[in-house]
């Protein structure tokens, strides 16, 4: 296992509890070696991990994939071994080029890597997971990727088969156009559009922001459908008559434009050129997000509703 965050320590010990040999590699100085070596588990270099391992994930930030596969994973990366994803960025992207000998393939786990291991350690299952296979150099790329998934929990939930292009341009699209980036400007367009004409802002907050959760579980649940059954004739009959009106042609026009620069590898290019060039505009826009109006006000609603575990990131 290359890195021990979200999805590295979840995959480490759901292997390790399977009865898989595991060895973690993490840089110099990392404070996650002691918290591996704590639950049990050997401890490299990455190269060290590289040249003992026949099964290696690369579980380490997309944007720092590059350099140390280059320094620490190619020179040891023999013949015959598997070399592991948990997300196609990299190798769609072509950010790391892997040599013909080894099997490249992915098993990317559709969900954040603490959830992974919740459902593992209450229920003995793992979660939904995506397989791709980018290269088959030995015959059994397909075979090694089912035997993960068993191993990580992941088979016992479900396995789609699916190929990095697809996995990683429908990831990207995913987390922009909906699951971060749209439902975060949706959401704050609709809290502004209140407090500028008026409201509360307390009452904006409850009604466009906290009570999406409840709204979203019923929707994983029982799809649209049972949402609608869920809520009021006024809600149904407002969500069927306006909708489309908030979220209009023009969104579909911008969603198409993002999905543009995914598939042309614009986006890609410009966010391994931030990560490059010291991350400054990232930065920035993160710290205007994080002191915005949205989140002032709803830092202290939550404070008030400590039965919810409030977490505040400064
Ligand atoms: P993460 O939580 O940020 O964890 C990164 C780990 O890599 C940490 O243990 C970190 O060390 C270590 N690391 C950072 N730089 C390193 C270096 N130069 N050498 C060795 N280790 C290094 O990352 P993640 O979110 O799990 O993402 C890992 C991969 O999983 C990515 O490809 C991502 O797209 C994919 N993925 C993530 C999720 C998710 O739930 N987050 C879901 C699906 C797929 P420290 O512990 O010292 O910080
Ligand atoms: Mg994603």
């Amino acid at each position: 296992m290359i890195g021990y965050g979200s999805q590295g320590h979840a995959h480490a010990l759901n292997l390790h509890d399977s009865g898989i040999k595991v060895m973690v590699g993490l840089y110099e100085g990392s404070a996650s070696r002691q918290v591996a070596r704590d639950a049990g588990l050997a401890v490299g270099s990455v190269a060290e991990v590289a040249k003992e391992a026949e099964i290696m994930m690369v579980a380490i930030p997309d944007h720092v994939q590059k350099d140390v596969y280059r320094d620490e994973i190619e020179p040891n990366l023999g013949p015959g071994k598997a070399l592991m994803f948990a997300h196609g960025f990299t190798i769609h992207y072509q950010f790391v080029v892997p040599p013909p000998t080894v099997d490249v393939l992915m098993i990317a786990p559709k969900a954040p890597g603490h959830r992974m291991r919740e459902h593992f350690v209450e229920q003995g299952i793992g979660v939904p997971c995506l397989l791709a296979v980018h290269q088959d150099a030995t015959g059994n790329a397909k075979n090694i990727g089912l035997a993960y998934a068993s191993g990580i929990g992941c088979a016992r939930a479900g396995v789609l088969e699916t190929t990095f292009k697809d996995e990683t341009e429908s990831d990207l699209f995913g987390e922009q156009s909906v699951l971060c980036g749209g439902v975060t400007a949706l959401i704050n367009l609709a809290f502004e559009t209140l407090v500028e004409r008026g409201y509360p802002p307390e009452i904006a907050y409850f009604e466009c922001l906290h009570e999406l959760k409840m709204i979203v579980d019923l929707i994983q649940q029982g799809g649209f459908n049972y949402m609608r059954y869920s809520v009021s004739d006024t809600a149904e009959y407002g969500d069927l008559t306006r909708g489309t009106r908030v979220v209009d042609d023009h969104v579909r026009e911008n969603m198409n434009r993002v999905l543009d620069d995914i598939q042309s590898g614009a986006f890609a290019k410009e966010w391994m050129a931030e990560c490059d060039e010291g991350r400054h505009n990232f930065l920035r826009l993160r710290q205007e997000a994080r002191t915005s109006r949205i989140h002032e006000v709803g830092r202290g609603l939550r404070e008030m509703m400590p039965w919810m575990n409030p977490r505040e990131i400064e």
